[in-house]
């Protein structure tokens, strides 16, 4: 019997990985994630993903950027779509390797969506999404008995800021994170204010979470642009609305005593 490979034989198609990168520390991969990295034939990645990250895939390893910066779209996402359905056709596994996680303002969705249509398996890998690397880093926990107990992740583009309903997701007990709302830190304090919110509600700017030049900035919600601003806060980095910005150990143990008094 020839069990010879062919070129009549049927390429058996390839896997598409859609995996999560985290926020930048390497250490901060699933060991899922780094074993794929690891073993990697194609890696398709985007702009937030750590070069660190990208140092380990091994050196016969095809990287492909597809990096998407906010006013510079070098590769349209039906592109994307399209290659990695053909290098998975072609047989080959796909890491497909974004910031953060997947299914958090990632577009993994869209990548699953093509993978099923075109009949190609996908594998979802979930990593540290940045305003859990950022709650960490900054050691600003997102829920507090005593301070939060509601979290909402939003995105804070230009594109439909004023058609999105934010009401009711900051304010007392509730933490908002905003992604990518960097460029439009003036009309977010604005649209947060028209809603309600106080204007000295605390805030923080988290700029390079979880990477070594990680920089954490406070202010007042009617200064966040300024605080943005002035300090020439760069991307990527995070805005988050809410009193446990203002906790840091010490201030967290005497809430808790004032709530108990
Ligand atoms: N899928 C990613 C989010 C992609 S959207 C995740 O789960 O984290 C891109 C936005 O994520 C950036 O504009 C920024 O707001 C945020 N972001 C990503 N990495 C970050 C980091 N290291 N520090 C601060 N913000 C980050």
């Amino acid at each position: 019997m020839n069990t010879t490979p062919s070129s009549h034989d049927k390429i058996e198609p390839g896997k598409i990985w859609l995996v999560g990168a985290g926020p930048g520390d390497p250490d901060l991969l699933t060991l899922r994630a780094a074993r794929l990295v690891m073993g990697a034939r194609v890696i398709v990645h985007d702009g937030l993903v750590d070069p660190r990250i990208l140092a380990m895939a091994p050196a016969g390893a095809r990287l492909v950027s597809v990096a998407k910066r906010r006013s510079r779209h070098s590769m349209p996402q039906e592109e994307i779509n399209a290659l990695l359905v053909s290098e998975a056709r072609a047989g080959r596994d796909v890491i497909r390797l974004k910031g953060g996680d997947p299914f958090v303002f990632g577009r993994g969705g869209e990548e699953a969506e093509a993978a099923r249509a075109a009949g190609v398996a996908v594998e979802v890998v979930p990593g540290i999404s940045a305003a859990i690397g950022a709650a960490a880093a900054a050691q600003m926990p997102l829920t507090h008995r005593d301070a939060a107990s509601v979290v909402s992740f939003v995105a804070g583009q230009c594109k439909g800021l004023s058609e999105q309903n934010w009401a009711g997701l900051a304010g007392h007990g509730r933490t908002l994170v905003i992604y990518m709302g960097l460029a439009n830190a003036d009309p977010i304090a604005d649209k947060l204010m028209a809603d309600g919110l106080a204007p000295d509600t605390p805030v923080a700017v988290v700029e390079n979470a979880a990477r070594p030049e990680m920089r954490v900035l406070h202010g007042p919600l009617a200064g966040l642009g300024e605080l943005v601003h002035k300090n020439k806060v760069v991307s990527p980095a995070l805005i988050v609305i809410g009193a446990i910005t203002a906790l840091q150990d010490n201030a967290i143990a005497e809430m808790a005593v004032e709530s108990q008094a």
